[in-house]
């Protein structure tokens, strides 16, 4: 608070600075700078700072300690102050709320905000109840604002975490080339990424899914099975289903058990024909 506090020192001149493009506004703080110190007295500082959604903001005096021990009168703005709120706002706590002084006004409610994605050009709404999360709870910069609808985020937030699953695999293969698992881990990841994106080398899945079953011959028989599983869901997004049914029936034919492998299992048996 105290930090921020300091920073709203300079409101008189600060809140002009808003409209005023950057060199300007360099010079100008430079000089409330200059001539700061004992001129500047707390009955100059405005008394309401008036805004366009939030009405007349009282501003409170405030006493900040500076950096060299001396003390400071300023004014803030009333973390108390509550406006009349439009039907559907939620009301905003501006103590919780980290913002700069200089560039922004405290958001004393919320109000919903219509959106369009850029990702699949549908209209969302940024809910009041959201921002009051973004930036009370999360702390987000005053100036984010959500591009993308909540299904999109979402598929991105998963994009991201299937591409770094696949550089952890290719990671892991490289540190162990023999390893049958490894194989098996890299081609899931492909066939996952591309399940999701419709991205990914396809041929290199393959390729080490099949590794994978020559090297595990001296290993333990669940990673061979799941080999053919992996492959299978390979030629299946190559869309050669003809492949697809006796590969996916080599892999029911393995051994394990587990959570992992029943759900396996179970899109496998989707595969196979009924009866
Ligand atoms: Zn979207």
């Amino acid at each position: 608070m105290r930090n921020s506090a300091r920073r709203g020192l300079d409101d008189p001149v600060a809140h002009q600075h808003r409209t005023q493009s950057k060199p300007r506004r360099q010079q100008r703080r430079g000089a409330a700078r200059a001539d700061k110190g004992p001129k500047v007295l707390s009955s100059e500082r405005p008394v309401v700072f008036p805004h366009p959604t939030f009405g007349e903001i009282p501003m409170v005096p405030i006493s900040v300690v500076q950096p060299d021990g001396s003390v400071r009168e300023g004014r803030d703005f009333d973390p108390d102050y509550q406006p009349i709120m439009p039907t559907g706002a939620v009301r905003g706590d501006i103590r919780r709320q980290e913002f700069c002084r200089m560039c922004h006004v405290p958001r004393y409610f919320y109000v919903d905000i219509p959106r369009r994605c850029v990702e699949c050009r549908e209209p969302f709404v940024f809910s009041a109840k959201e921002q009051k999360h973004w930036f009370e709870a999360l702390k987000f910069h005053f100036d984010s604002i959500p591009i993308r609808c909540v299904a999109c985020r979402r598929k991105k937030r998963s994009d991201k975490a299937l591409g770094l699953e696949l550089s952890a695999a290719k990671r892991r293969l490289r540190d162990a080339p023999e390893s049958p698992a490894a194989h098996v881990a890299l081609a899931e990841a492909i066939v996952r990424l591309h399940q999701r994106s419709g991205q990914g080398k396809l041929a290199e899945a393959l390729a080490v899914a099949r590794k994978a079953r020559r090297l595990s011959k001296d290993h333990a028989a669940g990673e061979l099975s799941e080999s053919y599983y992996w492959e299978a869901a390979c030629q299946a997004l190559l869309g050669k289903s003809a492949l697809v049914h006796g590969l996916y029936a080599r892999f029911l034919d393995g051994p394990g058990g587990g959570k992992r492998r029943a759900t396996l299992v179970r899109e496998a048996k989707a595969w196979l024909p009924l009866g």
